[in-house]
């Protein structure tokens, strides 16, 4: 049993947290929000009045925050100054790579152990402890933190240095983002030309043009009984978080020199669909807005 804190208890951070205690580990958490700290404290958790009280024993800090802001702040202002040498810092949040690495710069300067792990799967997956974590830092970190991480997911890939969770991240949802217009396009040509959309599935499902996207996700009500598309788009992965991550592998593409056409288009037409008023729809209702609605 880990002496574990947990900061940031929101939609993903909630069930996560819940995960750690029902492998008994004791777990110390904080959020600024009242009710997810209530919440947290349901599921045996145990509360704390900040986050600085929240590291102050603790042997892991795991962190699951909105943006790199919030993980600058957190980490400067709350953990670093407090915790414990020789706890490991474990910031699950989905952010830049160069907030990441300058935290995790600021942890080894002040003797601390820390890992980007960003993870993939969702709220399901955060509930059920099967999410992907991908991992940035040490082979030795590595090795301490994966017993932890496998109490909240199912495969945990260690993608190399500090960051390198970050970067496999937003590189899978930038393709992510990019493969669901190219599936909703397909459709709603597919439609224009009166193919009928079991049919252009059943093909293109076992045919060149399959990926995830369209097999896991299909944009369009019918053929994938799960995907959001049956039940009016109602998240899943909101259409604000893939526009977030759209926006973090363009910021990351420009410091990096690397050219992303696809990518940046796909930030664009995202932009267009919150900006309609859909950030809290599914993403892969962007269908509905290439299709004219
Ligand atoms: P959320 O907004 O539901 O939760 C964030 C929590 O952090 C909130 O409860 C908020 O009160 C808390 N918080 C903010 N600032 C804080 C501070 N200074 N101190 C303490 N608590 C603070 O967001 P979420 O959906 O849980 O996402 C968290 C992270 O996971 C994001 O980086 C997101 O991109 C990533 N992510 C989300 C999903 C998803 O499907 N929701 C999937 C993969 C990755």
């Amino acid at each position: 049993m880990a002496k574990i804190a947990f900061i940031g208890l929101g939609n993903m951070g909630g069930p996560m947290a819940a995960n750690l205690c029902k492998a008994q580990h004791h777990v110390t958490a904080f959020d600024l929000s009242d009710s997810a700290l209530a919440a947290a404290v349901e599921k045996g958790a145990h509360k704390a009045a900040s986050a600085a009280e929240a590291v102050k024993d603790a042997e892991i800090v795991v962190t699951m925050l909105p943006a790199g802001k919030h993980v600058r702040e957190v980490y400067e202002k709350d953990v670093l100054p407090n915790v414990a040498k020789g706890a490991l810092l474990i910031d699950c949040s989905t952010i830049d790579v160069d907030s990441a690495r300058h935290v995790a710069g600021l942890a080894q300067k002040a003797g601390l152990e820390m890992i980007d792990a960003p993870v993939s799967g969702g709220v399901g997956g955060a509930t059920a402890g099967t999410l992907t974590f991908m991992v940035g830092g040490s082979d030795a970190d590595f090795a301490k933190a994966r017993p932890i991480l496998e109490k909240m997911g199912r495969n945990i890939v260690h993608a190399g240095g500090s960051g390198n969770g970050q970067a496999a991240k937003i590189c899978n949802n930038m393709i992510l983002g990019i493969s669901m217009i190219a599936v909703s396009e397909g459709f709603m040509l597919g439609k224009r030309l009166g193919l009928d959309a079991q049919k252009l599935f059943d093909v293109v499902s076992t045919a060149s043009g399959s990926c995830w996207s369209l097999i896991n996700y299909c944009p369009v009500p019918g053929p994938v009984p799960a995907s959001p598309a049956n039940r009016d788009y109602q998240a899943g992965f909101t259409a604000a978080m893939m526009l977030k991550d759209l926006l973090l592998a363009q910021q990351a593409s420009a410091g990096a020199g690397a050219a992303t056409p696809l990518g940046a288009e796909a930030a664009q037409l995202f932009s267009l669909y919150v900006n309609a008023g859909n950030s809290a729809k599914d993403f892969s209702g962007i269908i509905k807005m290439l299709d004219g609605k």
